[in-house]
């Protein structure tokens, strides 16, 4: 018995030096990359040399200084971008796929890198959600790539003696302004499709995690040209606001809170420039009476990002279940998320890390508290917090999964990005998808059924962008993903997508007689 303890203890420690020197690592990478930003291909300083603290959301240490970039580090952004635009898009569109697919590649090579430096600044489990965000960047680039050649026009059988056709163009310089929940991910899919159309590039990170973003650009620039791609880190109103509103931007493309989205497509309508908005949700799960129970719960999990600590737009944060099965799935969805390990985000046994910043913890724990004040509700906190001592000024919250909340309530209404969700039951099909509807925003909604014609009435009905049937994956690509009412405007991950956000379409009609 004695020896079997002192194995796992052994094994544990193994484990805890191991997550010690993945951070020492990441926290090397960070020092090198503190107070840069990426312009013309190199790691620049600001023009003022301004910066702020970065915060390692597990400890509340700071990682390192993080520059601030102001409008006049903006117009050199924009400004070398314009310029490297010139010879990126007469580029045969082939040539620029291959391109970007090869710095993909590159990138998948850095993939540890990548994922360690995103853990340290994410507070996100390293094992669970860093090291697949990190592959799938170089995915998407990989994707998008191999899609150069798609980029054509259509002929049009206008008359006798004229040949009338389109052709799809670059639309100019791109603002990608990023949030902080999936900041690798949302960086590949804005900038793949933008690079292969054609166009060039300016991403603004998000304040919270500048760090990974920095460092895989930096990895792209290895194979892009210079100036094709820049990154510039400060925030919202002394970066994002005079990015969004460069004279020489041609396209937004954004994704983050409702509120910023309306001011960046204020912004842009003041210039006539087109946007894409991807605003969040408040994603319902609707599990009919004939669901196959422990499938549905599994789903809920992974629908609910659990690991990710709910930060993510398509959180189930709504889960509508039949009442006569109610019990039994909030009693089995409990059960599972309490076995979920919440702890050090370096630390490969660990599933659940960190919420991003104490502004984020304070709003989530806001909302459990106003949930817990709800008539008739309960809060089930699942889970255990860390107790080591170096984590203990980490933003750590247990989840929540709260029943007898009713769908008028703030904890059923807004998005908490948080990992707080909440079983609300129903008594028939029509109640199911009256409640799912009734929600402001209109993202991604699953329903869980084994009656093939239950799916389809759902799914014809159902107001979201993004409609999954028996599970509730994260998007992929080439499915389209992007949502209706408060949730956005404009669609992402697919060829059509890349063609109707990323050119623009010229007719040209040459008469011949
Ligand atoms: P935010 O919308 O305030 O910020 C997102 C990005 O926009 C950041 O890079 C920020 O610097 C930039 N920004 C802010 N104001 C700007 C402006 N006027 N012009 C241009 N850029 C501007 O989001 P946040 O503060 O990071 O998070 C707040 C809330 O947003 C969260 O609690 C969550 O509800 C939601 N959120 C949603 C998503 C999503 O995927 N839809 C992602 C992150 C956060």
């Amino acid at each position: 018995m004695s020896s079997t303890m002192s194995d796992v203890s052994a094994a544990n420690g193994a484990e805890a030096d191991a997550a010690t020197k993945l951070r020492a690592a990441a926290l090397a990478t960070a020092s090198r990359l503190a107070g840069k930003v990426l312009i013309d291909g190199a790691l620049v300083p600001t023009e003022s040399g301004r910066s702020f603290d970065l915060l390692d959301p597990a400890t509340g240490d700071i990682i390192c200084k993080v520059a601030e970039a102001r409008s006049e580090d903006v117009d050199v952004a924009v400004k070398s971008a314009r310029v490297a635009m010139a010879a990126w898009s007469v580029l045969p569109a082939r040539a620029r796929g291959k391109l970007v697919a090869e710095a993909g590649r590159v990138l998948a090579s850095h993939g540890d890198e990548l994922a360690a430096l995103l853990t340290l600044e994410s507070g996100k489990a390293l094992r669970t959600e860093c090291r697949t965000e990190a592959a799938n960047l170089a995915d998407v680039l990989q994707f998008f790539g191999g899609l150069a050649s798609e980029i054509k026009g259509e002929t049009v059988p206008l008359r006798p003696g004229v040949l009338a056709y389109t052709q799809r163009e670059p639309v100019g310089v791109v603002a990608a302004v990023l949030p902080w929940n999936v900041p690798l991910m949302l960086m590949a899919i804005k900038i793949a499709p933008a690079l292969v159309a054609g166009n060039s590039v300016v991403v603004k990170s998000s304040e919270e995690t500048p760090l990974a973003v920095l460092r895989a650009a930096e990895i792209l620039n290895q194979v892009l040209p210079e100036g094709v791609l820049n990154v510039i880190s400060g925030d919202g109103a002394s970066c994002g606001a005079p990015l969004v509103a460069h004279p020489d931007v041609a396209k937004v493309t954004f994704t983050g809170s409702v509120t910023t989205g309306k001011r960046i497509y204020t912004a842009a309508a003041e210039k006539l420039v087109p946007v894409t908005l991807e605003l969040g949700g408040k994603s319902p799960m609707v599990v009919l009476d004939d669901a196959d129970l422990d499938k549905a719960v599994d789903g809920a999990l992974v629908a609910m990002r659990f690991t990710r600590q709910g930060q993510s737009c398509t959180a189930a944060s709504r889960i509508l279940v039949h009442r006569s099965r109610h019990d039994e799935f909030v009693q089995k969805l409990t059960a599972k998320v309490a076995e979920l390990v919440i702890g050090d985000p370096f630390d490969e046994r660990t599933d659940i890390g960190t919420i991003i910043s104490r502004k984020q913890l304070d709003k989530v724990e806001g909302y459990i508290a106003q949930g817990r004040g709800a008539a008739g509700a309960t809060a089930h906190e699942c889970g255990t917090l860390p107790t080591q001592e170096r984590l203990q000024r980490g933003f750590f919250v247990r989840p929540v999964v709260f029943t007898g909340i009713d769908n008028d309530h703030p904890v059923a209404r807004e998005e908490i990005f948080g990992p707080v969700t909440c079983v609300i039951p129903f008594d028939t099909f029509d109640e199911a998808i009256a409640i799912a509807n009734d929600c402001d925003f209109g993202l991604a909604a699953s329903i869980w059924t084994r009656d093939i014609k239950s799916a389809f009435a759902a799914v014809g009905v159902l107001e979201a962008g993004f409609v999954q049937v028996n599970q509730a994956q994260v998007a992929e690509l080439n499915i389209s993903m992007g949502g209706v009412k408060q949730s956005g405007i404009g669609r992402e991950l697919t060829l059509e997508s890349m063609l109707e956000h990323f050119t623009h379409r010229k007719s040209v009609v040459i008469n011949f007689e």
